[in-house]
């Protein structure tokens, strides 16, 4: 991978002047998310002290890596970039669509084919554009990127909220959308608000039962599911460079569950020796060259108050096991403290499932800690009560592990290995039983436990522990067994206890695989055919987007105006119609379905100006569209807001609505409508919303001197003939009024490439 290589190599030779250049615009001592920061400003200068929580600064991220759900849209756009090849490196992971059933081999049969069109696309625009693809059970995106890509002081994008994993080999990763994925492999920046800074300091040392997932269910107690957001947590402390790498990220992996922007460690023993086991020797070299770059300042770590907007700190050496749930991760239990809780709440104490793996806990320190419980199971003649599932988190991790005899111990226990991708921790799971929804419980080393994420029963109540917790639960079948404290009852009718989990933190006998997995894309992909059949329903090429006539735009019908909350949930539906966001026009059938009409107060029922009669959205738009007229949709506050699906915009586009006026935007909804060409206004007198009518005629007018910080003006031309002018505003600049001219930001890329 020398184009990885060289990457790296790059950054790290930067790396001096970028931190000395911040230090001066900063002026005090820095924490190592700051100095990954600041050498990653898509200027490359650090010229100014950014505000934290507050100021918008364009990155220069790294490397893009997408999952197989998010990577179809993301790449269909990047092939309208007309560019021969990704502007960094990238990766495309198929994990999220082969679903649990009967094990490893059957599931990822039947998974090639029912998904072979989206694989065959995802393979060959890989494969033509200098993309690295990972087939189907290859393994779950974030263990890959650990494995083979992740390096100290990097920063990755991914479309892919566990992203932040990385963060367990020092490098800010973070989730994205499609959009921005598509910017940066074109070429674009990637804009963040500059994030506030919440400081972990461990102390002392874990032992016995306690992991590092402890510590990540710890700091959701603590900061509870909304307490990160906006923030990058920094760990740091003697506790925090005692973990092994692979522990550091499955703390970063579960920093998501607390909102957080992404967590990160800085670099160590343990990352450089983790490196090395992985094969990546050459890394750990170039590392160790510039390690002091590659964490904090002492000043800051010796005064975090100083330096960090908050801080906690956790003694490792005291941390008990947790158990979290049910139905939200933050909801913190220590095992001392859990029968009662169980007995308190009301939960279901017979233990139905045990499952362990995912991209959060499946490393070959967490296998084998497991593994160290499960072989008690066979020696001290227990059978497993519950059921108990092993997903691996790669296909390096899962042969290894194999080859030193652990999955075969896990075998004898009772357990079935599943492929290794998402499965049952993103609902991939045809769980026996679940349609009947029972309430029941299941317990698992994943790191989400909302309702009806794993198995689509609402009454399954799940709770999130480390893998050797879960393994003991597995055999107890109980969730009012305390593995420290309580014994069990074995087929001699003796009383047994299990001893404390022993692991080993990466293979003696180093890694090994057959296969990985992993298809390295042709080194000239000019003549690299895109595999799109026409008539599928789940992919569709995209077609550039119009660019603007050049005059003022008159005579918009109202599509809607949108009362209340109008999420990108409301605007492009998740659920059912996820099957076709390859497909822009299919998917568009789900446009605003989901937003109230100001005025009938119905979802999906809106005027159509041309036959006087009530319809869905889309249908009515696309009467608009069939006739040639464009339309314009009114909302209300934080029009948006949500997820940052970048079908949201693309679909009101492709169906022809030309402009979205409101009280107010979420920032990224306005920054992924300016992309792709459409007019994102806003009232400059919020009462002007009371003056749209349902059977208005609009017109957009100031175009033809379309400027920063100058106002449009909107006509509202009423059916009884009178008419309202008003004020509208826009925060464009001038290179996103340049986006708007040319029908999109891609087709700028385009017409620079040609
Ligand atoms: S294993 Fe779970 S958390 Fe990890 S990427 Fe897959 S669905 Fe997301």
């Amino acid at each position: 991978m020398a184009f990885d290589i060289d990457m790296i190599k790059k950054v790290y030779d930067n790396l001096d002047a970028k931190v000395t250049a911040a230090r001066k615009v900063v002026n005090k001592p820095l924490t190592l998310t700051e100095k990954i920061l600041y050498s990653h400003l898509w200027d490359g200068a650090a010229t100014t002290a950014f505000e934290r929580g507050k100021s918008y600064v364009d990155f220069a991220p790294d490397r893009v890596a997408m999952q197989d759900a998010t990577a179809q849209m993301a790449l269909l756009q990047f092939m309208q970039a007309g560019r021969p090849q990704v502007a960094v490196p990238s990766t495309v992971h198929c994990d999220h669509l082969i679903q649990a059933k009967e094990g490893a081999d059957k599931d990822l049969a039947t998974a090639n084919t029912q998904n072979k069109e989206v694989y065959d696309f995802l393979s060959s625009v890989s494969n033509k554009y200098g993309l690295g693809f990972w087939k189907p059970g290859a393994g779950v995106i974030h263990q890959v990127v650990l494995e083979n890509y992740a390096f100290p002081g990097g920063m990755m994008i991914g479309t892919d909220s566990h992203t932040v994993n990385a963060g367990g080999l020092g490098m800010v990763a973070i989730g994205v959308g499609g959009a921005d994925a598509c910017d940066v492999m074109a070429g674009l920046a990637w804009e963040l608000k500059f994030p506030k800074l919440i400081g972990v300091k461990l102390t002392g040392k874990l032992s016995g039962w306690t992991s590092a997932k402890d510590v990540i269910l710890k700091v959701a107690g603590i900061l509870t599911v909304k307490g990160g957001t906006g923030a990058i947590v920094e760990y740091f402390g003697e506790g925090a460079n005692s973990l092994s790498c692979t522990g550091k990220g499955t703390i970063c992996n579960m920093g998501a569950e607390i909102g957080a922007t992404t967590s990160i460690f800085g670099y160590d023993t343990k990352m450089a020796d983790y490196l090395r086991g992985t094969d990546r020797a050459d890394v750990a070299s170039l590392a160790d060259a510039v390690a002091h770059h590659l964490t904090g300042d002492e000043e800051v770590y010796a005064n975090p108050e100083l330096y960090f907007d908050q801080v906690i700190e956790i003694n490792l050496s005291e941390l008990e096991p947790h158990i979290n749930g049910p139905f939200t991760p933050d909801l913190a239990w220590p095992l001392s403290k859990f029968a009662a809780a169980v007995k308190e709440g009301g939960w279901p104490t017979k233990l139905e499932v045990g499952l362990i793996g995912s991209c959060t806990n499946s490393s070959y320190e967490d296998i084998t800690r497991a593994a160290s419980i499960a072989q008690q199971a066979v020696d001290k003649n227990l059978q497993a009560k519950a059921e108990f599932t092993i997903t691996p988190g790669s296909e390096q991790v899962r042969y290894t592990v194999d080859r030193d005899g652990y999955l075969k111990i896990f075998e004898n226990m009772g357990g079935v290995v599943l492929a290794n991708a998402c499965g049952p921790c993103i609902g991939q799971w045809a769980r026996h039983g679940a349609e009947k929804q029972e309430k029941n419980s299941i317990i698992t080393s994943f790191n989400r436990n909302f309702a009806k994420r794993a198995d689509g029963n609402p009454n399954t109540h799940s709770f999130v522990a480390s893998p050797e917790i879960v393994t003991a639960f597995a055999i107890a079948g109980d969730l009012t067994f305390n593995p420290m404290t309580d014994t069990l009852t074995n087929k001699n009718g003796e009383q047994v206890k299990l001893d404390e989990p022993k692991g080993i933190e990466l293979p003696i006998k180093g890694f090994a695989v057959e296969d990985a997995g992993f298809q390295a894309p042709a080194a000239d992909g000019s003549a690299v055919q895109v595999l799109v059949s026409e008539t599928s329903d789940r992919l569709q090429l995209l077609a550039p987007f119009a660019a603007w006539e050049g005059t003022d735009i008159k005579g918009l019908k109202l599509l809607i105006k949108a009362k209340g909350k109008c999420t990108t949930d409301h605007i492009s539906m998740a659920g059912p119609w996820l099957k076709f966001r390859g497909h822009l026009d299919n998917i568009s059938n789900n446009m605003l379905i989901g937003a109230i009409n100001f005025f009938n107060e119905k979802a999906d029922t809106v005027k159509n100006q041309l036959t006087g009669e009530y319809g869905a959205v889309p249908a009515t738009q696309r009467a608009y569209k069939a006739a040639g007229i464009g339309s314009i949709v009114v909302g209300d506050e934080n029009y948006g807001e949500g997820s940052s699906r970048e079908h949201a915009a693309m679909e009101p586009r492709h169906l022809g609505v030309r402009a979205i006026l409101v009280k107010s935007f979420a920032r990224i909804h306005e920054t992924n409508l300016k992309k792709q060409g459409m007019l994102a206004l806003t009232f400059a007198n919020n009462a002007d919303y009371d003056k749209i009518q349902e059977d208005d005629q609009i017109d957009i007018i100031g175009l033809t001197s379309f400027a920063p910080n100058t106002p449009l003006s909107v006509v509202l031309n009423h059916k009884d003939g009178s008419k309202d002018e008003i004020s509208v505003n826009h925060t464009y600049n001038a290179q996103q009024i340049e986006w708007f001219k040319a029908g999109g930001a891609l087709n700028i890329i385009r017409a620079s490439v040609k």
